[in-house]
């Protein structure tokens, strides 16, 4: 499932608003990689489990699903991640609901140590999470508000090119589309429209 998306290397949060994407360009279908239910949401964990903390990681290793409660709530964060997503490239402000949710699952990547019971003072991490679910769904909801607030945000970009919804971080001052498919598939239309205009149409 992982290797059919379209985009990889993003934070962790665009990763997941990019589980949805077009295909086929304009006129192409909108499509779903968490669409299966809990198990790709298992799937799509365990492909990228290095990229949370050590303990968690070691926990998503052979994740096969996730509770459908965390199932909506994995595409419920989805949703205002993308809504926050879209606030913050078009210069609105975020709005009141995807800020909840997001917020709300921020708190389920807390952790503190506390004093083990017995008697040799030993301390241990507790998370406010009560599974892999949850904790995985406070990584990403926390790393969305580094995201959105930090500098790294300056450089969030919506993909322009026409029918695409991806969203990625600008890595280089030349990187203008999420992938080549999406800057070939723009130079192909401009090339094509030039050919039809019998080479009269300028640039856009
Ligand atoms: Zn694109």
């Amino acid at each position: 499932m992982a290797g059919e998306l379209p985009l990889s290397g993003e934070p962790l949060p665009l990763e997941l608003v990019n589980t949805t994407y077009v295909r086929g360009g304009v006129r192409g279908r909108r499509m779903d990689a968490l669409a299966a239910g809990p198990r790709a949401v298992g799937g799509w964990l365990a492909a990228r489990r290095d990229r949370f903390p050590d303990a968690l990681a070691k926990r998503l290793h052979g994740v096969e699903s996730v509770p459908p409660v965390r199932y909506q709530e994995f595409l419920e964060l989805r949703g205002a991640l993308r809504s926050l997503a879209a606030a913050r490239t078009s210069g609105a402000a975020p709005g009141a609901d995807p800020l909840a949710v997001v917020n709300t699952l921020a708190r389920s990547a807390a952790r503190w140590p506390e004093l083990a019971p017995g008697p040799d003072f030993r301390s241990v991490v507790r998370t406010a999470a009560d599974d892999v679910g949850r904790e995985a769904l406070g990584e990403i909801a926390a790393a969305a508000v580094d995201l959105f607030s930090g500098p790294a945000a300056e450089r969030l970009r919506a993909c322009p090119a026409p029918g695409c919804i991806l969203y990625f971080v600008r890595t280089h001052a030349r990187r203008e589309w999420c992938t080549v498919g999406c800057g070939n598939r723009v130079r192909v239309a401009r090339h094509s429209r030039r050919a039809r205009d019998g080479g009269a149409a300028r640039e856009a």
